[in-house]
């Protein structure tokens, strides 16, 4: 990366994404507000199954609708009245405050990634409006993923609330966290006592509001989950009709294990299962990646529910610890590692192995940033090493006993992304986060660029998929994994979270050497039918809500 890539970055001022906020709905919306008071709640049905004009707040005239089914797009209008769509297709229009000419533009339900890590961002002022997201077309974004964040759901929720934030907030119950909290980052199974807290832990947690329960099975202390232990928490979510979200055991050469891991949870349990940002890590585990479908299509045929969620890239991150030191790979674990391994010299030698190991199953490993060393964000280790002119080994062991570092790995292949892409129970979920830029650091790109890259790269240009397909794997399709009502869909009585974006110009710009880079296309955003997004500019007021979850 040039420094000068990098100072482009900064600050968030590339020209396309501002922190200017408009105003332009402010005047109609306040017009309109009075009469809302007064109407009913939006019919189900058209208006023009009554012959009557359709008043509306927002008129959104023809466009290329998708309405989130995977049904191919049809030219027409979509109008919002108050927080509600109230007519989508052909209809006559009454009054309408504001029309915004949508001519050769796509008009869909406003995304919702199912797998983020926002959690902490989101009450952060600097991150609050989740530009990164908005900018990409997201109206709802689910936290607590990989079995990490918030315990106390109704607490992380009020506070979403308190402010608002730029996208709609959806929390799982995290499942490492919830351990962690009743046994530390104990290795052994809980005793009866500790489940029953844990359990009591995940029952709040759905009372609050939580959609599911994720688990993270390689990072300490999911990792040391076995699966009665998670069966008998899955139980307490399926009580609540919620969903169990996995970061499985294993996604590389245990990745089989891992799904028939994940698929016997939700049998035993009676819950829907979702697997996360699925795929197959390592190059001698490329390929692997259809028998993993053959599986779950198998569960699904015998009655199991399984889903999916996938980032469009050919490289993961997460920290360099977990990437090639993996608690459970080590002897004895993590716990004082180097000042055991100073002791012994076989201990040493045993977690070179690891290492070794982890290093060739990848083509590279990139810090993002490194606190120690942070002129290092953006280097791969192996060039570390060769500059610092020791062996990459010992480049590895150096970092992690300075602190460590966050990584992206290129473990993936472009043929599985594809592959997966073209599954259709796999939604689009980033595994990102709310970020705002830092040139010091040099993150993975899917923060910035998960939504775009699928719609403007793989369906657009490269055809891997339709549009509409593409579309549907960020709309309808989450919303039907999480039970969501009246989200993800165009029609008449859901909410007016729209995305309107031009096909020609919604693409990712942010890449691995210049990842900070805000997504272009989208020319409005819709929250509770208010303006989220603006030709790149935030609207006044944060709409994003939390989105609570009730038991049936
Ligand atoms: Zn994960």
């Amino acid at each position: 990366m040039s420094p000068q890539a990098k100072h482009t970055t900064a600050g968030r001022s590339n020209g396309y994404a501002s922190r200017h906020r408009t105003g332009t709905f402010r005047l109609a919306l306040a017009g309109v507000a009075a009469l809302l008071l007064l109407s009913p709640s939006p019919s189900t049905t058209s208006s023009i199954a009554f012959g009557q004009a359709t008043r509306a707040d927002v008129l959104l005239e023809g466009g290329t609708i998708y309405d989130g089914t995977g049904s191919e797009g049809v030219v027409g209008n979509v109008a919002l009245r108050g927080d509600r769509i109230v007519a989508v297709g052909r209809f006559e229009s009454g009054e309408v405050g504001r029309t915004i000419d949508c001519k050769g533009l796509v008009i869909a339900p406003g995304f919702i990634d199912l797998h983020t890590h926002t959690d902490r961002p989101i009450l952060q002022e600097k991150t609050r409006d989740n530009l990164n997201y908005l900018t990409q077309g997201c109206t709802t974004v689910v936290t607590g993923n990989c079995g990490g964040g918030p315990v106390d759901v109704g607490d992380l929720l009020d506070k979403v609330d308190e402010k608002g934030a730029g996208s709609n907030i959806i929390h799982l119950v995290p499942h490492g966290a919830v351990r962690a909290r009743v046994m530390k980052s104990e290795n052994r199974a809980p005793t009866p006592d500790e489940l029953e807290q844990m359990k009591q832990l995940v029952d709040q947690g759905m009372r609050d509001g939580a959609w599911g329960m994720s688990t993270g099975l390689i990072y300490v202390p999911g990792i040391f989950a076995q699966t009665d232990e998670i069966v008998e928490l899955a139980k307490v979510v399926a009580s609540h009709g919620g969903l169990y979200v996995s970061h499985i055991r294993d996604e590389g050469d245990k990745l089989l294990e891992a799904v028939a891991e994940a698929i016997e949870i939700g049998r035993q349990a009676k819950v829907p299962v979702h697997i996360s940002h699925f795929k197959t890590c390592g190059v001698s585990n490329w390929g692997k990646i259809r028998d993993a479908v053959r599986m779950i299509e198998e569960a699904r045929r015998d009655g199991v529910t399984v889903t999916a969620d996938q980032y469009p890239y050919v490289a993961t991150s997460t920290s360099l610890v977990d990437t090639l030191m993996r608690a459970t790979d080590i002897p004895g674990g993590r716990k004082d590692l180097f000042k055991r391994m100073d002791a012994d010299p076989a201990l040493e030698q045993a977690v070179r192995k690891v290492v070794e190991g982890g290093l060739k199953k990848t083509r590279k490993v990139v810090i993002v940033s490194c606190k120690k060393h942070p002129h290092w964000a953006g280097m791969s280790v192996k060039q570390i090493a060769d500059e610092q002119g020791v062996d990459v080994i010992d480049q590895v062991l150096r970092i992690q006993r300075d602190g460590g570092a966050s990584v992206v790995n290129f473990s993936l292949c472009e043929e599985d992304v594809r592959y997966v892409m073209s599954v259709p129970w796999v939604a689009t979920g980033s595994d990102g986060s709310a970020i705002f830029p830092n040139p010091k650091a040099c993150p993975h790109p899917r923060s910035f660029g998960t939504f775009p890259r699928k719609i403007g790269h793989y369906a657009r240009a490269e055809k891997v998929l339709s549009m509409a397909r593409a579309i549907r794997s960020a709309t309808g399709l989450p919303a039907d994994v999480l039970h969501l009502a009246d989200r993800g869909y165009l029609r008449p009585g859901a909410h007016a979270d729209v995305v309107v974006f031009d096909p020609e110009t919604f693409i990712d710009r942010a890449t691995f050497e210049d990842s900070q880079q805000y997504a272009t296309g989208v020319k409005h955003l819709f929250i509770a039918g208010k303006s989220a997004l603006e030709d790149g500019k935030l609207g006044e007021a944060l709409h994003g809500r939390s989105i609570r979850h009730r038991s049936p």
